[in-house]
């Protein structure tokens, strides 16, 4: 299916050409009909699928009708992070290069003066983050009695921020007879809840995660002792070819540790998290962008929608407490068909938080062992029992496994082998993942004339008696 099948202008086709598009994705084809028809939208489409364009395309032809009032704006986008909201709003200037809409942004940590005076002038659209809305609202500055449309965008991103009931207080301030689309990267109970509150028979649209993840990002693991993690990423960091790089840590506090620690070490690098005021946010981000600087180390708040053009590594410096968000950091690399690499630190404590991650990509991610540092082995605690799994490390071995290991048939004559591959690299299958199953099975084969466990040596005598033949009355 190409554009022109989509009932858009020919000034958005002639936008969306110009931005080098040849067929719309997806989740293009399937909401921009309905969007264009004033239909509610359900979408759960994650980031990277060409979201934003299946709600904006459509947006600026229904306001290239109508015109705008001091302070009434016609629509409003909601988006968790001031980086989301800006990108959205590049997106309106990209795709309404040849309409003449009006937008304000209302972000956190810009001037309140500038955003009020557009609001004055009126405006077409409102990009916010919730918090800034409200706040602007409650100065009386922004009536919402006008707004037509209401896109909530990145729902279950808006849930773990704990924004909802600020969205749940906006979405009471606009008309009944608005159009919804919500997206969503998963549809959470709560979320469904909200969606049954917020919108009226809706189409539901799903589409695949971009090859979950992407297909061309080359992803690797490595174990190491948390002692050892800075050392093991600054070796990476000389021995990859790395043009440029997202590092990402789980807390803030580390983000600026391990940030000191690079610039001493000569790296050149930089940092973006929540608590940095938003001018420094967009000067970063924008010298990030230009090459100015080559490693940027971030929280989270860089993980989703970031489109950073031809980032050629992402660090994982901590296993992410959440699965979902290691998909979204590897994805910032490996997009637009471009090949990229990510390499995810794990720490022996981080074996469930692997584990989640394998299950949830559905593949396993290679080991790698980087030269000079020691490979550490993963826990994995046993949630049913609440004990610790730790596997015995090399000459640690268990005598069960010993006696395993004495008779699998010596290193080199036999087809599968565990240890590392002269390569450095090798692939482990997780607990729980189906190659993890099969490979125990395969394990168990030779070792059916072991000793019984819990008998130990001795053979319970109703074991040894032979069956009796009960006589039927
Ligand atoms: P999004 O999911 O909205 O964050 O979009 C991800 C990336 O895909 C952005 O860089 C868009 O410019 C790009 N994109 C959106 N739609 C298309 C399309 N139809 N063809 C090629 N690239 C697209």
């Amino acid at each position: 299916m190409g554009f022109f099948e989509l009932d858009l202008s020919p000034e958005v086709l002639q936008a969306v050409s110009d931005a080098g598009y040849i067929n719309p994705t997806p989740i293009q084809e399937k909401a921009i009909p309905h969007v264009r028809r004033g239909r509610d939208v359900l979408g759960c489409a994650q980031t990277g699928t060409g979201k934003t364009a299946s709600f904006v395309l459509p947006m600026v032809d229904i306001l290239a009708a109508g015109r705008t009032r001091a302070r009434m704006p016609r629509t409003l986008i909601l988006e968790p992070t001031r980086e989301l909201a800006t990108q959205v709003a590049a997106s309106f200037e990209l795709y309404g290069k040849y309409h003449r809409l009006t937008m304000a942004l209302l972000i956190g940590g810009e001037s309140f003066a500038d955003q009020e005076r557009k609001l004055d002038r009126g405006v077409d659209v409102l990009i916010a983050t919730p918090g800034r809305l409200l706040d602007l609202y409650g100065r009386g500055k922004i009536l919402l009695s006008d707004t037509r449309i209401l896109v909530i965008d990145e729902a279950d991103r808006m849930l773990d921020m704990g924004f909802i009931p600020d969205v749940e207080h906006i979405v009471g301030l606009l008309p009944d007879t608005r159009q919804t689309l919500l997206f969503s990267a998963t549809m959470p109970a709560e979320i469904r809840k909200l969606a049954d509150a917020f919108l009226r028979n809706p189409v539901e649209i799903a589409v695949a995660p971009p090859a979950s993840p992407a297909a061309t990002v080359i992803q690797s693991l490595i174990l190491v002792d948390p002692q050892d993690k800075r050392e093991a990423l600054r070796r990476l960091i000389r021995s990859e070819d790395v043009k440029n790089a997202l590092i990402f840590c789980n807390r803030k506090r580390d983000v600026d540790i391990l940030f000191r620690s690079l610039t001493r070490h000569g790296f050149d690098a930089a940092t973006l998290h929540g608590d940095m005021p938003q001018s420094k946010r967009t000067e970063t981000l924008d010298r990030f962008r230009n090459g100015d600087i080559r490693l940027l180390v971030a929280s989270d708040v860089a993980a989703r929608g970031l489109d950073i053009e031809g980032l050629s590594h992402v660090f994982c410096f901590d296993v992410p407490a959440h699965a979902e968000d290691y998909v979204h950091r590897i994805g910032r690399t490996g997009r637009a068909g471009r090949e990229g690499r990510s390499f995810m630190f794990a720490t022996p404590q981080d074996g469930n938080a692997v584990v989640a991650i394998v299950k949830l990509i559905g593949k396993e991610i290679r080991s790698q062992i980087i030269e000079g540092i020691e490979a550490a082995e993963l826990q994995y605690e046993d949630r049913r029992r609440g004990r610790s799994r730790r596997p015995a490390r090399s000459g640690q071995r268990s005598s069960r496994e010993a006696a395993a290991a004495d008779r699998r048939p010596p290193a080199g004559e036999s087809p599968r082998h565990n240890g590392h591959d002269t390569a450095g690299s090798n692939v482990m299958p997780f607990p729980g993942t189906p190659s993890a199953r099969r490979a125990r099975r395969a394990e168990r084969k030779p070792e059916h004339d072991e000793p019984v466990i819990g008998f130990g040596d001795h053979l319970p005598a109703f074991l040894a008696r032979p069956p009796r033949i009960l006589a039927r009355s």
